[in-house]
């Protein structure tokens, strides 16, 4: 173990001498307090040190000291529900210790060492195990099965194993590798957060994960595994998306790290998100969640380790064969975080003072998003979908963070201020919002929703655009002057809007559509424009066809329950026909 002085401290950075032993990522004690840092740079003998702890007071000549161990988290039961700090320390059994105010230099382990669970082993004695593969569960929550993974990089026979009640440090039993080393079984395992969990293969982005959010699963899905980005100009419903994904993507696991810089004890999240009910079981949304919070009172460093640890919390559920959905709130409190570092390094600064490297630093966390294989000899189907959300200041999304964001990820949800102000909900902007997923994902909605689903999604796009370029000639000489098929094809796309596109989170039904039913209102819409439009040219009047009583139908199908939906589908199909052979029977 290599043991130093400090010679500098500059905010959240300290140098030290006489480190020559440590390596680069090591974790170190800091000072007499012994706070919590992480080296980030080696120079000879000299360590830069990024302390995740208040370093006023520190002088030089107090010692440093290297644990020989990089920035790691701890594995296993008791994640769920948690709530941890950037560098996996529980904020909930601190506060329980000391108040709400982190004292310096705390040493608490991340997860709890008296909590007892139970184990219920899934192999025998003598079972053959490789790496990845589960040897028991414990029931951590009524919804998640927390399976109890072989490490990385061990595999070999198992020589004893016991069901039953074990607190985190009592072995459940032993494995004997191939060489004949013997290897206590544990409950929990550490990761340095640096370094991807390994994985068997990747595979290309072809299922959805799909969130029951109309605009997103229809207009810009993002895949299971895939990546995509938020912007949240303040007002713009960016809280509200967030939980309404948590809440509803088929997600077995939510990981959710909030870096935000507001409030003094604890995030609005930390208040929010325990409130939250889990739609699918009834109970809270933390029986599936693990949430990552920086409080106010650690340094921004803190926050630059908080996306490693919530990913390799993340990667170890994907581990399990589970689908897991991590939100970034916010990767620009993130960046903001390493340009600090970056400044006090006295490195070069890039454009706006981030340093060159934060595409490549963003692209490594976004990177370990993915569908996999999992290791194991049954390698199961694991996925890690990232959604980060950007706050670029004054919602302009041309400032580097979002630009090298956006340059990552594959999907875009524009929330756009001037929607939210007209409540316009969710407000994600149809003509600047992009996914680059579609195409991969065309062939799974043809064979698992409905033939058209492609289709009618690439014509709905288009009839919006074409609305946007209407709107400017209305804008110039009036409505009046469109011919009667623009005024239709205007008419449909504020169906499209209103009818489809919007969409209440806090209404019963409207909170969530199945694709089942996003598909026949896809259909109804698109099919009242094709017969309109053929009636239009039967001679029908435009006015008598955009007041036809079936569109009001049409309007309210998305608060007709999911049971519901076939029928009344059927029905509006058979009154648009009555109503519309009605309307030209009138005219002859
Ligand atoms: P932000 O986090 O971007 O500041 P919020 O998510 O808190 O904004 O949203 C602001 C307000 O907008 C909410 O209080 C809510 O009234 C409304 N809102 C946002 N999204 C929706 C939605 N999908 N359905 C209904 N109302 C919404």
């Amino acid at each position: 173990m290599s043991k130093g002085s400090i010679v500098k401290v500059s905010g959240p950075l300290v140098i030290a001498e006489g480190m020559r032993d440590a390596n680069l990522f090591d974790v170190v004690r800091v000072s007499n307090e012994r706070l919590i840092g992480e080296i980030i740079e080696m120079h000879g003998d000299r360590a830069s040190i990024q302390v995740y702890e208040e370093t006023a007071g520190l002088r030089a000549g107090e010692p440093v000291e290297s644990t020989g161990v990089p920035l790691s988290v701890e594995l296993g039961p008791g994640l769920i529900g948690g709530i941890f700090d950037g560098i996996q320390r529980p904020l909930e059994s601190i506060m329980e210790k000391i108040g709400n105010n982190l004292s310096r230099g705390i040493e608490v382990p991340s997860l709890s060492r008296e909590s007892v669970w139970n184990f219920e082993a899934t192999k025998n004695n003598g079972d053959k195990v490789v790496e990845g593969d589960a040897i028991g569960i414990v029931q951590e929550t009524e919804t998640v099965k927390h399976k109890i993974l072989v490490p990385p990089g061990v595999n070999g026979t198992i020589i004893s194993i016991k069901s039953g009640e074990y607190k985190l440090e009592q072995p459940v039993g032993k494995l004997k590798t191939e060489k004949g080393e013997e290897i206590d079984l544990m409950l929990y395992q550490r990761w340095p957060v640096r370094k991807g969990r390994p994985y068997v293969k990747k595979h290309a982005p072809t299922m959805p994960l799909v969130t029951g959010q109309r605009v997103i699963d229809c207009m810009f899905p993002i895949a299971k595994g895939g990546v995509a980005a938020i912007p949240g100009p303040f007002g713009s419903g960016k809280t509200v998306t967030q939980h309404q994904l948590a809440k509803w993507a088929q997600a077995d696991i939510v990981v959710y790290i909030g870096c935000g810089e507001r409030g003094n004890e604890m995030t609005d999240v930390l208040n929010e998100f325990p409130e939250l009910i889990d739609p699918y079981t009834g109970e809270s949304l933390m029986k599936r969640t693990v949430l990552i919070a920086n409080t106010s009172d650690m340094p921004v460093a803190a926050r630059e380790a908080s996306i490693y640890t919530g990913i390799t919390i993340a990667e170890y559920f994907r581990d399990m064969g589970y689908s897991v959905a991590l939100m970034a709130d916010s990767t620009s409190r993130w960046a903001e975080a390493l340009r600090e570092m970056s400044g006090r390094l006295e490195e070069m600064p890039g454009e706006e003072g981030y340093p060159a490297y934060l595409g490549s630093r963003l692209a490594q966390f976004y990177e370990r998003a993915g569908r996999v294989t999992t290791l194991g000899s049954e390698g199961l189907d694991g996925s890690l979908s990232a959604i980060g959300a950007v706050s670029p200041p004054g919602g302009d999304i041309s400032e580097p963070v979002s630009q090298a964001t956006l340059r990552i990820v594959k999907v875009f949800w524009g929330l756009d201020a001037g929607l939210a102000y007209k409540r316009h909900f969710p407000a994600i902007n149809w003509l600047t919002s992009y996914s680059l997923y579609t195409d991969s994902l065309a062939g799974w909605f043809d064979e698992n929703v409905s033939p058209e689903w492609n289709s009618n999604r690439a014509r709905m796009m288009l009839i919006l655009q074409e609305e946007a370029e209407l709107e400017e000639i209305v804008k110039l000489v009036g409505m009046d002057a469109l011919s009667s098929s623009d005024r239709l094809k205007m008419e449909v796309a504020r169906s499209i809007r209103e009818d489809f596109l919007h969409q209440l989170a806090f209404h019963e039904v409207d909170t969530h559509t199945s694709l089942k039913k996003q598909d026949f209102m896809m259909k109804l819409i698109l099919d009242y424009y094709d017969k309109a439009s053929s009636t239009l040219e039967m001679g029908a009047d435009i006015e008598a066809l955009v007041a036809l009583p079936v569109r009001e139908k049409i309007g309210r199908f998305k608060y007709v329950t999911e049971d519901d939906a076939e029928n009344e589908f059927v029905s509006i199909g058979a009154q648009l026909a009555f109503e519309l052979s009605e309307l030209l029977n009138k005219e002859d």
